[in-house]
């Protein structure tokens, strides 16, 4: 191996990403007097955060009725019921709290005619516990609602002089012999130099993988880093064959219309016309939860009601809308459907098809953001030193779908859980750890491997293999025999990491060696999303089994926990959480509200 030099930087806490969730955490770490760096590959406010549109779910109740217990129903629904009901408890109170914050941070929200914060209608957000009609309770900035946010965010923590390391490439986790958390190797992407950096705590915010698959609606460098390190450190990922596909994303290009779309009163139609999620979900309509929708348009395409030359997509509408609620609430779609599918919005329909959009599983944690390291004994045991928020954690309150807007909130909600947390178990005046050299030398051994790679595969034919065996068989339907397909393709396209090809050697800007880095990360994050589907027998969210249609609480309301080794994915099991944080008397929800049942809309 070549020798590496490394400079050696001590904090409290390292929060590896910028995106929303790192930022809140940053933010919230560096307000409570730690010394805190944020560590991220691109700058900040490019961070895929930056493209979410529709909004971010509270119940301030600012447009009608509503009440964190709805919420936190339509969450446990959404879920399918395979969320943790303490974490899911904790997201519906404190996120009325953690808008306002934001509010108050600088966001520029939407406004109602009395100067409130604006919020819009989204799927399977209902009131009196599923029972009365659809809510207003997502709050939205137009239809730039992540923009608005990252950026505030940013300045804030700017503000509270947190320290930007931008544009350096996480390596690798520095984890004791004893199993803890230590600090993190990076390369820094514009002069080739190495950074070790010892903390206290590490908080992963690296987001989804949703790259693994060859559609997505995700930035391209939205590549699962921190499962990838995760899985390395030998510890487990959770839940990971839940993969949401949104209904919309636009047909051939993969970018998103946001669901605000059908909020703002958009609708679907099949090649005759017809709005048939009139027909599926006589109720909630167009505005039924994601997994759903997504699963009528395929079957309408399936039954040869598509429309275009090849009946290979749907329509969604937009056009009998005014034109000046299509300016003021959607100006970003606007433009996106006229320079991704050359359509005037206010005149024709946009052709879109489901397109995979975000990642409900993870590295499993507590609704602190303390990462777990369950065994059979102790199923919540947690890595001392480790956290993980946003869509790279499971904390789990998506549980087996997750429902719009939900997503924005959990960024914000467990980034400043992490800091409370953070602030709690992290003493600034105790010794920082000094990492074991024979961590930083594994991780720097595996780097110049990769980058010395001299085998016969390309990374990105090697990349584009795996996207489409994900895409084929790890789909919005699922088989017995699409699966195990699947995981017999991506074992042997996991094999072939031995034989990948780097040209480039260099360490300046070299984006080779960097994709080469991610596809390293996606991998282990494929893997376990197909081998857990495999063994899932069940259908259940976005696990659609066409072999076992039924959901099967008796033996399937478990977390899936996989550990990847290579091309070796080993599986276990961990128990949902089903006891809520308060009771009843103390303002709770009734545990009979939210008992399973068969989850219609
Ligand atoms: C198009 C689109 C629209 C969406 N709209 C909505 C919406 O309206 N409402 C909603 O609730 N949700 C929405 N979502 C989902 C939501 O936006 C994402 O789940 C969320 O933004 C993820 O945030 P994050 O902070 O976890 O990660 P990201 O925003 O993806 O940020 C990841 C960060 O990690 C850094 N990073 C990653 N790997 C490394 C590494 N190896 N080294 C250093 N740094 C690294 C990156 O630089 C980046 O800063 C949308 C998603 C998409 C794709």
């Amino acid at each position: 191996m070549a020798a590496y030099e490394y400079e050696t930087h001590v904090y409290d806490v390292v929060v590896i990403g910028a995106g929303g969730a790192g930022l809140r955490a940053t933010l919230g770490m560096a307000e409570r007097g730690l010394r805190t760096a944020c560590v991220t590959k691109v700058f900040p406010t490019r961070s895929h955060t930056v493209a979410a549109q529709g909004g971010i779910a509270a119940s301030l109740g600012n447009m009608g009725p509503d009440s964190w217990q709805w919420h936190m129903y339509d969450t446990v629904k959404g879920s399918d019921w395979l969320g943790d009901t303490d974490a899911m408890e904790y997201l519906a109170r404190e996120a009325p709290k953690a808008v306002y914050e934001l509010e108050h941070y600088g966001v520029p929200f939407s406004r109602t005619e009395e100067g409130k914060i604006y919020q819009r209608p989204f799927g399977g957000h209902t009131t009196e516990f599923g029972e009365g009609p659809p809510v207003q309770r997502t709050c939205a900035a137009a239809d730039r609602t992540g923009h608005a946010i990252l950026h505030t965010l940013y300045g804030q923590s700017l503000k509270q002089k947190a320290e930007f390391f931008v544009e350096y490439f996480a390596i690798d986790l520095l984890m004791s012999d004893d199993g803890k958390c230590e600090g993190v190797v990076c390369w820094k992407l514009d002069d080739g130099t190495i950074h070790v950096f010892a903390a206290k705590m590490v908080v992963l915010a690296t987001g989804g993988y949703g790259r693994a698959y060859f559609s997505a609606t995700s930035a391209h460098t939205v590549t699962g880093d921190g499962g990838g390190m995760v899985a390395r450190a030998g510890l487990p990922l959770q839940d990971m064959e839940f993969v949401q596909f949104h209904p919309t994303g636009i047909f051939g290009a993969g970018c998103l219309i946001t669901e605000g779309a059908r909020g703002e009163g958009g609708y679907l139609t099949n090649s005759e016309g017809e709005r048939f999620m009139e027909r599926y979900a006589p109720t909630y309509k167009d505005l039924a939860s994601r997994d759903v929708v997504s699963r009528c348009m395929t079957i309408e395409i399936r039954e040869g009601r598509g429309v275009g030359a090849d009946g290979d997509h749907i329509h969604l509408h937009l056009n009998h809308l005014p034109p000046e609620t299509l300016a003021e609430r959607l100006p970003g779609i606007s433009e996106s459907a006229r320079i991704f599918a050359g359509v005037d919005l206010t005149k024709e329909p946009i052709p879109v098809i489901p397109t995979v959009h975000y990642n409900m599983g993870g590295i499993p944690t507590n609704y602190w953001g303390e990462v777990l390291n369950p065994t059979p004994e102790a199923p919540d045991a947690v890595t001392p030193g480790l956290m993980a928020v946003g869509e790279a954690g499971c904390a789990s309150v998506h549980g087996a779908n997750r429902l719009g807007s939900n997503s924005l909130i959990d960024l914000v909600v467990f980034g400043r859980a992490a800091a409370i947390r953070a602030a709690e178990v992290v003493d600034p005046a105790s010794p920082t750890p000094v990492p074991s050299p024979r961590a930083i030398e594994g991780a720097l051994s595996r780097f110049d491997g990769l980058r010395h790679a001299s085998g016969a595969t390309p990374t990105a034919a090697l990349r584009l293999e795996m996207q489409r065996a994900m895409q084929a068989d790890a789909a919005v339907f699922r088989t017995d025999k699409t699966l195990a397909e699947g995981v017999d393709k991506m074992t042997d396209i996991a094999g072939k990491m031995n034989d990948l090809q780097v040209t480039d050697r260099s360490l300046i800007w070299n984006t080779d060696l960097m994709e080469t880095l991610e596809l390293a990360n996606l991998m282990p994050n494929a893997l376990a999303t197909i081998v857990s589907a495999e063994a899932r027998k069940e259908s259940r969210g976005a696990h659609a089994h066409e072999d076992y249609p039924d959901r099967d609480d008796v033996n399937w309301r478990k977390h899936t926990l996989a550990t990847v080794d290579g091309s070796k994915v080993t599986l276990d099991y961990r128990p949902v959480h089903l006891d809520p944080l308060t009771t009843e008397d103390e303002g709770g929800i009734q545990l009979k509200k939210i008992a399973p049942k068969a989850r219609v809309y």
